[in-house]
């Protein structure tokens, strides 16, 4: 298959071989021909897909092919994406798969001054990329209307639930005009999700590209058990021992962010940060550093798990486990994009076993553990099944003292004893593997 079979105009296939794009990614196969024929979509297409041009190149053809022009403080095509980072990585991308167009784009999100953004929304903009709190802002604000827009992308449907938009995005739909076309891409499909397809979307081509909540096959991803007070050092000996070189690491709390970062800093290692509580300019500052290779780690909390592109990046370290099992899949999204190889380590303590049940369920493994010699936990944590659920220690059964005999200690003093054990063994690497005693790990390292 060839972008040229998917009937693209020149001037976008001039910019893919420009962009060495050989040949369309399936969800580019079916969305492309979909969108330009101006049907609605429901697209489950994982991070590192090729989604976002499978919907920007159809729209700017679209828009090229028209005659009529934008008017002032209206905005023709509508993107609402969850953060920040995603609206400037999908506003590049539309102006670099356009740069042989005459196509006006535009990106509008919070954290910044709003009013540079109402001029420059004064003469119109062909495509409006925004996230939805500020988006309302500016529309409350009269700088932007709807009345032009005539395709909605709704990108990373999912993390705008999770973050809390619902209610921004119900007031958008209100004002926008009802005859449009919409897309709606999500990594995952919750109920949420799907009863806010059936509301907006007309008819709609659904597109699966992955099965559903899985994460990408060619990320190998292993669990190392760990204390909890023990996760720096760990990371800090990880990084010493295997020489890594660029490595994204995610962990829970901004606090817990800058602490790394602090520690790594202290012992000369170029790491950066990006959180909630930073400064826009200075997040893009560190992304961008991170990836022109001038900053080696990249600590992040979840405001970074969805949609960054980082060419080639090799590892992701779940420094903490996220709270929403989702976010797994979207962290370690940002490996093994584009058909490369990736690593995703999780540093998992006693406390976090729950969480790793629930990563465990959704993505249908069982996550093989790696001890690291030197750093295996005083606190084990517990086994998983794979199925969500933790092998309890069994329970001692009571016996009263006094019928107490000399099967003390033995098994028949445990109750549930069906469940697998716990059951160390010498990986080939050296390093103890635990794995459940009866059931194998369905993922190898
Ligand atoms: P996305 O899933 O849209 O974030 O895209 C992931 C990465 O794949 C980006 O770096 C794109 O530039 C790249 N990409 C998208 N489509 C293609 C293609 N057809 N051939 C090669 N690379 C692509």
């Amino acid at each position: 298959m060839t972008f040229a079979a998917l009937s693209l105009i020149e001037p976008l296939l001039r910019t893919l071989e420009r962009m060495a794009y050989v040949s369309p990614t399936p969800v580019q196969t079916q969305a492309i021909p979909a969108v330009l024929a101006g049907r609605d979509l429901m697209a489950a297409a994982q991070t590192g897909t090729g989604k976002t041009a499978g919907f920007a190149l159809p729209l700017l053809q679209r828009l090229a092919g028209e005659i009529a022009t934008v008017n002032a403080n209206s905005v023709r095509i509508l993107v609402l994406v969850p953060t920040r980072e995603l609206a400037e990585q999908v506003h590049s991308s539309f102006r670099e798969y356009g740069e042989n167009l005459t196509v006006s784009t535009y990106a509008a999100y919070g954290g910044v001054s709003i009013n540079p953004q109402m001029m420059k929304l004064r003469k119109g903009v062909d495509v409006l990329v925004a996230t939805p709190g500020r988006l309302l802002d500016l529309y409350r604000q009269n700088a932007v209307k709807f009345s032009q827009v005539q395709t909605l992308v709704l990108d990373e449907a999912d993390r705008m639930l999770d973050l809390g938009f619902s209610n921004e995005l119900n007031a958008v739909f209100a004002a926008l005009p009802k005859r449009r076309q919409t897309l709606l891409f999500s990594a995952t499909f919750s109920d949420e999700i799907r009863a806010m397809a059936g509301k907006l979307l007309n008819n709609p081509l659904s597109i699966d590209i992955s099965p559903r909540n899985t994460t990408v096959q060619r990320i190998k991803q292993w669990v190392i058990p760990v204390d909890k007070k023990r996760k720096t050092e760990l990371f800090c000996h990880l990084l010493k021992v295997n020489r890594w070189g660029q490595v994204l690491v995610f962990v829970k709390t901004r606090k817990g962010v800058e602490q790394l970062v602090q520690t790594l800093q202290a012992k000369k290692v170029s790491a950066d940060s990006i959180h909630g509580d930073k400064p826009q300019a200075s997040r893009l500052q560190a992304l961008e550093s991170f990836k022109a290779g001038e900053v080696k780690i990249l600590v992040a909390t979840d405001v970074a798990a969805r949609g960054l592109d980082i060419d080639d990046l090799p590892l992701v370290v779940n420094f903490d486990l996220p709270i929403v099992a989702e976010d797994y899949i979207h962290r370690i999204g940002r490996t093994g994009r584009a058909g490369a190889d990736g690593e995703a380590i999780s540093l998992v303590c006693a406390d976090e076993v729950n969480m790793l049940a629930a990563i465990e369920t959704l993505t249908k493994q069982t996550l093989v553990r790696e001890e690291e010699p030197g750093f295996e936990p005083e606190h084990r944590v517990p086994m998983t099944n794979g199925a969500g659920q933790i092998i309890k220690k069994p329970k001692k059964l009571k016996v009263p003292k006094s019928s107490r005999g000399p099967s003390k200690g033995v098994p028949g003093n445990w109750v549930g004893f069906d469940a697998p054990i716990a059951k160390p063994r010498k990986s080939a690497g050296g390093r103890s593997a635990v794995v459940p005693a009866r059931k194998a790990t369905t993922k190898a390292r």
